[in-house]
């Protein structure tokens, strides 16, 4: 007998100049909800995929078969196993489903993945300024400095300068863990081929401000963002060691993953990897090499959030932690939350106080309750936040629309 089931009657996405990296997905059922998920890069590219190829498939399907509609709209034109517009538009649309799906059972994302296995997650600070990442389409810049004093938080500004104050500032509103990327301004030098001596003198002197003010009080995580090849990632690692760093992220390309294997094997310090990866199968080889301590993704891109959570769970297989990336935007801030509340084996949950403060709050009407350096899980449904009327409303706001 067929199940009397909602099915999907409406695909939206929705863009800002404002925030030109950034596209959201909205996706609404016959039963009168609404799921919205959200990716960034090649927006437009994106909104494509979105239309011409997830909307053909999905509108009039049974809005409660996630893994069947994930499993599907990989096979659409290749499967793939790297990061892609087409993955990034994958991992809105499965976002907006699952959203959707928590909603009509009118509990909050966490508890439709199985529950909570904490109470709380610890937090750590990334050191961006209001405008990192924020501005500009296209790939991030090593220079995407923008300085804005009259903005609440210029962090990225202050490790660059005065590290151990800004460390001693974060730990006073509770924030235990921070991450800095004081080396990447040395990688057009040499495009990563190299870094001098009177460079990692220099690049380490954050690691040895912050250590001289808090002590040990603060862990210091080490973003290299995949820019260097592997004797000068392993060059970086060795001049940082000394001051205990917390780990080493993306330190070389994800594209060969015995080079990330033998750069973990150099440092007795974890290392990280990445939010540049996509897909179960592309992190399985990386778990079966050991060519990481500790998995990051970025689930807007990685496949979302259910893809996260399978990725999480052979983690877990491993021994292995978790830690979900931000930087994306409010909705995947969101999603991140929902996820490190849930998984057993998540370690720590990143977020950017300089966009909490500021940009996230201009275009969600809540965020996710984060306080004194823990997020703490709230009765909200879904992912316990809307875009606020005042963005959709905004006469630069575009949306595009395929219904039944
Ligand atoms: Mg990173």
């Amino acid at each position: 007998m067929a199940r009397n089931t909602p099915t999907i009657t409406s695909i939206e996405t929705l863009r800002n100049p404002e925030y030109p990296r950034i596209i959201w997905v909205r996706i609404g059922s016959s039963d009168g909800l609404f799921g919205l998920g959200e990716t960034s890069f090649e927006p437009a590219t994106v909104e494509t995929w979105v239309h011409e190829n997830a909307a053909t498939y999905l509108l009039g399907k049974d809005a409660t078969r996630l893994d069947q509609h994930w499993d599907k709209l990989n096979g659409y034109g290749a499967r793939h196993r790297a990061r892609s517009s087409d993955m990034s538009g994958l991992s809105a649309v499965d976002m907006a489903l699952w959203d959707l799906h928590a909603r009509r059972h009118n509990v909050p994302l966490y508890e439709v993945l199985g529950g909570l296995s904490r109470d709380r997650i610890r937090i750590y600070n990334t050191c961006a300024g209001y405008s990192y990442g924020v501005k500009r389409a296209g790939r991030l810049s090593t220079g995407d400095v923008d300085y804005r004093p009259e903005q609440p938080y210029e962090d990225q500004q202050a490790f660059m300068t005065d590290a151990g104050a800004l460390a001693d500032d974060l730990l006073s509103n509770g924030i235990t863990a921070m991450k800095i990327w004081p080396f990447d301004k040395y990688v057009d030098k040499t495009n990563g081929q190299f870094i001098s001596m009177s460079d990692l003198d220099e690049g380490t002197e954050p690691f040895r401000k912050i250590r001289e003010k808090v002590g040990n009080r603060m862990d210091v995580m080490v973003e290299m963002h995949s820019m260097w090849n592997l004797p000068s990632a392993v060059r970086v690692a060795k001049s940082v060691e000394p001051t205990e760093p917390f780990w080493f992220e993306d330190p070389v390309p994800m594209d060969n993953i015995d080079a990330l294997a033998e750069f973990r094997r150099s440092t007795p310090i974890a290392t990280t990897a990445s939010e540049t990866v996509a897909t179960r199968w592309a992190f399985r080889e990386m778990m079966v090499k050991q060519a990481m301590t500790i998995c990051m993704f970025d689930i807007s891109w990685v496949g979302g959030i259910s893809e996260a959570k399978r990725i999480s769970t052979m983690a877990e297989a491993y021994r292995m932690p978790i830690a979900p990336h931000d930087c994306v935007g409010p909705v995947t801030l969101a999603f991140s939350c929902q996820l490190s509340l849930n998984a057993p084996n998540a370690l720590i949950q990143e977020t950017v106080r300089a966009y909490n403060a500021t940009w996230y709050m201009d275009i969600v009407n809540r965020l996710p309750n984060i306080e004194s350096g823990f997020v703490y899980p709230d009765d909200e449904p879904g992912i316990g936040m809307t875009l606020l009327d005042s963005f959709e409303k905004d006469e630069n706001t575009t949306n595009r629309l395929s219904e039944v």
